[in-house]
């Protein structure tokens, strides 16, 4: 399948494409994990996006373009991708619909988790991460056995920079301004699907009739 997630950070677009690369070996892609890893490696690319990622800032279109464009054509995405945190403004959906066309290539649907702001806020002052292989935890619903230790890796598991209370009032504001727009675009396009749950089986019922 070739679906976009759309929905505020703490939506659970991450476990929502976790749960359906399983379902047919599409590709998760996250726009987000692809910057963390750059910072963490100092690459080039890690240097531009990090002063806006820690406040909770877009990084430019140029830059996820430039990531996305390459990425797209990448083997793996043969199979059907799900983009993660992409597009995130309105020139990044358009971008995408023009490289899309290039590549003769078609989405099933961009699927909105359509999330109240409480759970949200909720749901992401309570997020640990593990810095080490990205698996998420949450300090009241799923803590790791052992206290800061990753269960999958034994990296240690950490409150993202972002989340912070500040950094998070900060990336709902630029979602309301940025990616809010995307829906009615994708409303447009015919291709909206929203659902006002991240749980799985909302998600895949209202899914079916796009990928059958
Ligand atoms: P996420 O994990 O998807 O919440 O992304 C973390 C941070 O990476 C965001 O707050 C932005 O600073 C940056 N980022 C991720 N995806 C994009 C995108 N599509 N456009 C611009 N910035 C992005």
């Amino acid at each position: 399948m070739k679906i976009i997630l759309l929905g505020p950070p703490g939506a659970g677009k991450g476990t929502i494409a976790k749960a359906l690369m399983d379902y047919d070996g599409s590709v998760q892609i996250s726009t987000g994990d692809i910057l963390r890893a750059a910072v963490a490696a100092g690459t080039e690319l890690g240097k531009q996006a990090e002063a806006a990622m820690k406040a909770g800032d877009l990084v430019s279109d140029e830059l996820i373009m430039g990531i996305m464009g390459e990425r797209l054509q990448q083997e793996d995405c043969q199979r059907g991708y799900l983009l993660d945190g992409f597009p995130r403004t309105l020139p990044q959906a358009r971008a995408l619909k023009s490289l899309l066309d290039e590549l003769g290539e078609k989405l099933d649907c961009a699927l909105e988790l359509d999330i109240p702001r409480e759970v949200i806020i909720d749901r992401l002052t309570t997020r640990r991460t593990c810095s080490n292989c990205g698996e998420i935890y949450n300090v009241k619903t799923r803590p790791p056995k052992v206290e800061g230790v990753c269960d999958v890796c034994g990296g240690p598991v950490l409150q993202r920079d972002d989340e912070t209370e500040e950094a998070i009032e900060n990336r709902l504001q630029v979602y309301q301004q940025q990616t809010a727009p995307l829906v009615d675009f994708y409303r447009d396009e015919g291709l909206l699907v929203s659902v006002p749950s991240s749980d799985l089986e909302p998600v895949m019922a209202a899914l079916k009739p796009r990928i059958g």
